[in-house]
């Protein structure tokens, strides 16, 4: 428990010290290599529960000083995001999808096409890697979902777990002692107030897509406070 108690110490200690170079360094430039901030779990009006636009959403996370967004709205890829993300010039916008599935829910990051809900995780799964994009088992503290690893283990090629940290500690858990797999941190940011809660801080070969989909896979993502 001490030891515990130490760790997480030790932790929100070294995440606050390497925020606080990211803030005083931070530089932003298209295809260069560096620390990224963003968030990879985000709703607009395209999904039912989404409070803010698209546009009020990519403009606050500028606001924020973000680098990357992607729109993950509920089983749709909206006109906005597919015509207007590709095309944003202040931050990186990337087109994904959050697909409910028999067990749990599943994030596509850079796709294409809407991926149908409603079929098993390994399919979904299936399906986001054959158009390209990268897979993550979204929110797994979340208690309204629960976490059945028995479940989660038997899936082949998850790219990475996504904790939000305001839901609950065990984030703390997962970035300490699930080292296998990848863990992401985002804010499932369903209106512009949610994105100021917490985001992704990325160690990027290049920004770009490209660069962001392999830094997840790579475990490149740390937690970050704006
Ligand atoms: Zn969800
Ligand atoms: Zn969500």
């Amino acid at each position: 428990m001490i030891r515990k108690a130490l760790l997480y110490t030790g932790l929100i200690v070294s995440t606050l010290l390497y925020t606080s170079c990211i803030q005083a360094s931070h530089d932003r430039v298209m295809g260069q290599a560096g620390v990224y901030i963003g968030n990879l779990h985000t709703h607009t009006t395209g999904s039912d529960d989404g409070k803010n636009t698209y546009r009020e959403m990519v403009d606050e996370a500028i606001r924020l000083g973000y680098d990357f967004l992607v729109i993950t709205d509920h089983h749709s890829i909206s006109l906005d995001t597919r015509f207007r993300c590709a095309n944003e010039k202040d931050i990186l916008c990337v087109i994904g999808e959050e697909i409910s599935t028999d067990e749990v829910h599943i994030l596509a990051i850079d796709i294409k096409n809407a991926i149908p809900y409603g079929t098993s995780a390994q399919e979904t799964i299936d399906r986001i890697h054959a158009q390209g994009g990268i897979a993550i088992a979204a929110h797994l503290n979340d208690p309204k979902y629960g976490t059945d690893w028995t479940y989660l283990d038997q899936l082949k090629d998850i790219d990475a777990y996504e904790y939000t940290p305001i839901l609950g500690q065990e984030w703390y858990d997962a970035i300490l002692f699930r080292q296998g797999t990848p863990v992401v941190l985002d804010s499932d940011a369903h209106s512009t107030e949610a994105l100021k809660n917490v985001a992704n801080s990325c160690t990027l070969e290049e920004l770009s897509i490209e660069g962001l989909k392999q830094a997840i896979k790579k475990g490149m993502c740390t937690v970050y406070f704006p």
